[in-house]
């Protein structure tokens, strides 16, 4: 249990030693292959009854190299920090430790989850419904901003929520508002926690949050990749944490996936992504754009083209955002094009090709959005489309970051390299 936090707490903060880096406890497992799984069972946890057979439920069979390392310490109440490449089942890792672990007592909020994106808070709230189907007093509630705060206000009241999920903002607004009350809490949760704490905005609002919470409690902080600066913080916000690193950062792998680029020109872009989606066979296909408004016009030539598409972007009403995000999960329409927004942390299972209208800004970007296919393990394709040589550095930068091969896109690319059965 973390003891760090409370009011005079600053998270930017930090000078680590090396000696105290080495004396850490981490557990840098190397994943097998797939990346997925490990041999323990779900069994090995013992989990309340209820949990299990939710586990059953969602067709789990086995515990992922992550969850298998860092549920057994965090449903003991012990502070984690976790990273693992995105798609290994890292929501589970705090979902099911939560699970176990809450008590509820009326009108008071056990666990607070922040997530940087509604979608994914959205997407988190789901996952507490799914695993804690049976778990019948837990009351998940998912809050952020684009809707009216009264709406929020009378749910908080009429609900007597005990886990919130949130985006910052809201979260704080309804805080200061005195609706949404922390001083009880047990459980703090920052998932994709870079995003969370890099972006100077957001890191405000999460220290304003993190300054009203109680000093004795849990604190779990996961993301997909966590810069040195994003790690420190965490291990300044955390108690003696299990500290979890799935393969070194910089051997991060992309299993499962095959990457291929398009050396082109901004003009001949259109052409060439008509020529792949005809292609192509995908189950479902995220199209990055640079910005919102190049996501915005992409979507509109290609519905004129006729291609179903769909778009996704921070600017579309909230109403419209999530709608369009469940629609595309629930396979509504197959080709989304998406701005940086669904770029992090949200899954979409059927995604087994994602392309790369724009070139991602950096390395870690990259992971991030071609990490949209291939998710636990399972088989995809990402490519790239390279026009000039700031892509290609980027592209360099990937090549050595992670060790990968990324090769010239073949004239046709055999679909037992990217279709799942
Ligand atoms: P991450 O947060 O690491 O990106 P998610 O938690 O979104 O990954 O999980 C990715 C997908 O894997 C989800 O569809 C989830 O339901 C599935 N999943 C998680 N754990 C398991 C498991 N043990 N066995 C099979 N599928 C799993």
């Amino acid at each position: 249990m973390s003891k760090a936090g409370g009011s005079d707490d600053e998270l930017d903060l930090i000078d680590y030693t090396e000696e105290e880096e080495a004396t850490t406890q981490a557990t840098t497992a190397t994943t097998g292959p797939g990346g997925s799984y490990s041999s323990s069972s779900f069994k090995d946890f013992l989990l309340k009854e209820e949990i299990m057979r939710a586990i059953g439920d969602c067709g789990f069979e086995h515990p992922s190299e992550v969850q298998h390392n860092a549920i057994p310490a965090a449903m003991l109440g012990t502070d984690l920090i976790c990273q693992a490449k995105s798609g290994l089942g890292k929501t589970a890792c705090f979902v099911i430790p939560v699970l176990q672990q809450i008590d509820p007592k009326p009108g008071q909020v056990d666990t607070l989850v922040l997530a940087h994106t509604k979608e994914l808070a959205y997407q988190i709230c789901a996952e507490f419904d799914r695993l804690g189907k049976y778990c019948t007093t837990v009351k998940p509630l998912v809050i952020f901003g684009g809707v009216p705060v009264t709406y929020h206000q009378n749910k908080l009241r009429e609900m007597q929520p005990n886990v919130i999920i949130g985006t910052p903002g809201r979260v704080m607004d309804l805080i200061l508002r005195g609706d949404l009350k922390v001083d009880k809490l047990q459980r703090l949760v920052l998932d994709e926690c870079d995003h969370l704490i890099d972006e100077i905005g957001m890191r405000k609002q999460v220290q304003e949050i993190f300054k009203k919470t109680p000093r004795q409690k849990q604190v779990m902080v996961l993301s997909a990749t966590m810069s040195k600066n994003t790690k420190e913080i965490a291990r300044k916000i955390c108690k003696d944490p299990q500290e979890i690193y799935i393969d070194d950062m910089n051997m991060l792998k992309l299993d499962g996936l095959s990457m291929y680029y398009v050396k082109l020109t901004e003009r001949e872009k259109l052409k060439k992504l008509e020529s792949l989606l005809d292609a192509l066979d995908f189950n479902q296909v995220i199209i990055f754009c640079k910005t919102i408004a190049r996501a915005e016009q992409l979507n509109q030539v290609l519905k004129k083209l006729a291609f179903p598409s769909m778009v996704a972007h921070g600017r579309r009403k909230t109403q419209d955002r999530l709608t369009a995000y469940k629609d595309f999960k629930d396979f509504k329409c197959r080709i989304l094009v998406s701005s940086q927004l669904l770029g992090r942390g949200v899954d979409f299972e059927k995604v087994n090709v994602v392309i790369n209208f724009d070139m991602p800004k950096n390395d870690l970007e990259y992971l991030h959005k071609a990490g949209r296919a291939g998710r636990f393990g399972t088989k995809g394709l990402a490519i790239s489309f390279v026009c000039d040589a700031e892509d290609e550095e980027i592209m360099a930068a990937v090549r050595k970051r992670y060790a990968c091969e990324i090769t010239n896109l073949p004239e046709s690319v055999d679909k037992d390299v990217y279709k799942n059965k």
